[in-house]
């Protein structure tokens, strides 16, 4: 007995798909199961499966993902709507292969928060000061609006809006980005992204996070008492259920 899930945007397209794919699985002896799915199925963008991530983050090592969109083809969707059919055949009838991907983990005041494209700390009311340290090491004093740490698959993400660098499908790696940095005689920082290692840990410390947030993904929390928020890839991985390969120059290609 295999159980699934579905999480679908709440647009009419979506909606409808997810009554067909709940339809279709349920008739060749899939079993719905919101709570403890082993499959979750993700129908919208990949807006939606990133809100799928954060809605079975509890059971994330225990279950596997596969996206429709229902726009274009997405960076984390692996059939459009036009191939509806051909993703429940593939279901119903092939094994997959697991890619695993490994999720941000972002600690801030003794809590853990994980996220799938990117963490960011963000002030747009004031100058944001920020040390930076990695593993340890002080790298810099920034100033500005605030930083950005992406992964390998959210280098498309907020990291593209930022002028970040696209990092290919297979890469493990950390970049770190700023937002409106402030550069001048007086204040320098890096200034342009840095693509680390991925066993990097990256800290951020402020005596001052007033108005700032913290963003992870589509989630966020305000900064306020924070003191230090601390990055580095997790443990907790991202399993999706690859039934076909698509060329990721074709996403990329197919983004803009
Ligand atoms: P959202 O509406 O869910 O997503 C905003 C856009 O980002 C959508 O077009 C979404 O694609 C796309 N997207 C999400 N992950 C992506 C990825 N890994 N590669 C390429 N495109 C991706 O927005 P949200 O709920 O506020 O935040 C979710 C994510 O959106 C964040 O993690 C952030 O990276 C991104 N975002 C980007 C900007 C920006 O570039 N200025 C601003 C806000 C948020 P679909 O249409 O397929 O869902």
């Amino acid at each position: 007995m295999k159980k699934f899930g579905i999480v679908a945007k709440k647009d009419e397209t979506s909606i409808q798909i997810e009554q067909i794919v709940k339809e279709k699985l349920t008739e060749k002896g899939w079993v719905y199961d919101k709570k403890n799915p082993q499959l979750v199925l993700c129908i919208g963008g990949d807006g939606t499966f990133l809100y799928a991530v954060h809605k079975y983050l509890d059971i994330i090592d225990n279950c596997s993902f596969l996206a429709i969109h229902t726009g274009t083809l997405g960076f984390f969707t692996d059939y459009t709507i036009d191939e509806v059919d051909e993703c429940i055949f593939d279901v119903v009838n092939k094994d997959p292969i697991i890619r695993s991907v490994p999720l941000l983990k972002i600690v801030c005041e003794n809590e853990a928060y994980y996220a799938v494209n990117e963490m960011r700390i963000e002030n747009v009311v004031r100058t944001q000061l920020l040390d930076v340290k990695i593993d340890g090491v002080l790298f810099e004093t920034f100033r500005g609006t605030g930083m950005c740490v992406s992964t390998q698959s959210g280098s498309t993400a907020y990291n593209r809006s930022l002028k970040g660098a696209v990092i290919e499908e297979g890469l493990n790696l950390l970049q770190l980005h700023e937002i409106t940095g402030i550069h001048h005689q007086k204040y320098r920082s890096l200034g342009v992204p840095y693509i680390m290692d991925p066993h990097r840990k990256i800290e951020f410390f402020s005596d001052n996070f007033h108005d700032a947030i913290l963003c992870y993904d589509q989630k966020h929390l305000l900064l306020d008492h924070a003191k230090k928020v601390e990055v580095s890839l997790s443990d907790k991985k991202v399993h999706f259920a690859k039934y076909r390969n698509i060329n990721y120059l074709e996403r990329l290609r197919d983004l803009y």
